[in-house]
């Protein structure tokens, strides 16, 4: 809240803009090397979000530890989602088993450690190449038919947790069909339990509507989605992901299309911020925050509540209460 007042001093023609004052989670987030558990925890104390859906990037063997120091320092302002992409799972020649065995190692380092975890954080399927001083990675591009996701999700599912997926529709178009029909079929295999795609999935306005249409369990997650993102792509052209879409117009509201297809479907839209690197966290984090209040304000009061935190309550049973106003 703090934060929020001094962003609306500093900015007094953005003072008349209506916010959502509301309970907010962030129902994805991840924390990795390049900032330490105090760096990020004051982070999560000092911005205006409620709850952080935490998962930990790096060295597999400290990452229980590295989850349960942040959740000490920020007084419980996190919950746990198990880490799946760590022992080099989205290393396309790494071994299937070991990759596998990882997750299962830090399921049951948490559940040792009395961890109340609510999930599992994404499980790649496709990963654009990095050129980036921060990242030199190769890509991969499985599918629902490959054993490595397969085994991943089954351990999600056995769970009974969302699976949350990490798909690029954009950034591996020629195989955005393909995908799309095997996450329907996914999704219809097991009805009774919740598919959530990080980053909007990278996909297209009529693909968007299609699934929503067509499943009633496939979810989208609104994290880089974003005029932050366009601005980014623009800096470093070529050396990431390029396939990210935006929800917003240049004004930082959201376009009317996705507003209308949001009040539509409220249930399908779960927000978070998917910090990842230091970045993330330490710049501009506060202002996100901000711009996605007021676009939540810029909804339906039910839709907005539902996806700022009535949705993750539900798929992650959070046990938390959602409040119109704090
Ligand atoms: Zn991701």
């Amino acid at each position: 809240m703090k934060t929020l007042i001094v962003l609306l001093l500093l900015t007094p023609a953005l003072s008349i803009a209506k916010i959502y004052n509301g309970t907010l989670v962030d129902a994805h987030s991840q924390v990795g090397p390049l900032i330490s558990n105090e760096q990020v925890s004051k982070q999560i104390i000092n911005n205006d979000v409620d709850l952080t859906l935490l998962s930990i990037r790096g060295k597999w063997d400290s990452a229980t530890q590295r989850y349960l120091s942040i959740q000490k320092l920020t007084n419980q302002k996190t919950k746990y989602l198990i880490p799946t992409k760590l022992g080099g799972f989205t290393r396309k020649e790494r071994d299937n088993s070991k990759v596998i065995r990882t997750i299962k190692y830090l399921r049951d380092q948490a559940l040792n450690s009395n961890i109340n975890y609510v999930g599992f954080g994404e499980i790649i399927v496709q990963h654009a190449p990095h050129n980036h001083s921060k990242l030199k990675y190769e890509g991969i591009n499985l599918d629902f038919k490959s054993e490595r996701i397969n085994k991943a999700i089954d351990i999600v599912l056995s769970d009974k947790k969302p699976v949350i997926l990490h798909v690029e529709l954009n950034d591996y178009e020629e195989d955005s069909k393909k995908i799309l029909s095997q996450l329907i079929d996914l999704a219809k295999k097991n009805p009774s339990e919740d598919f959530l795609l990080m980053h909007m999935a990278q996909i297209e306005f009529s693909e968007a509507e299609y699934l929503l249409n067509d499943t009633n369990n496939i979810h989208f997650i609104t994290s880089h989605a974003d005029n932050e993102k366009k601005r980014q792509m623009k800096r470093n052209p070529g050396k990431a992901q390029m396939g990210w879409i935006n929800l917003f117009d240049k004004n930082d509201n959201l376009q009317k299309r996705w507003l209308d297809l949001m009040n539509k479907n409220p249930k399908r839209f779960v927000l978070a911020l998917d910090n990842v690197w230091d970045g993330h966290w330490l710049k501009g984090y506060s202002t996100r925050i901000y711009i996605w209040r007021k676009a939540l304000s810029s909804l339906d009061k039910q839709a907005a509540l539902l996806i700022a935190c009535g949705n993750a309550n539900d798929y992650f049973k959070l046990e938390i209460k959602c409040l119109e106003e704090r």
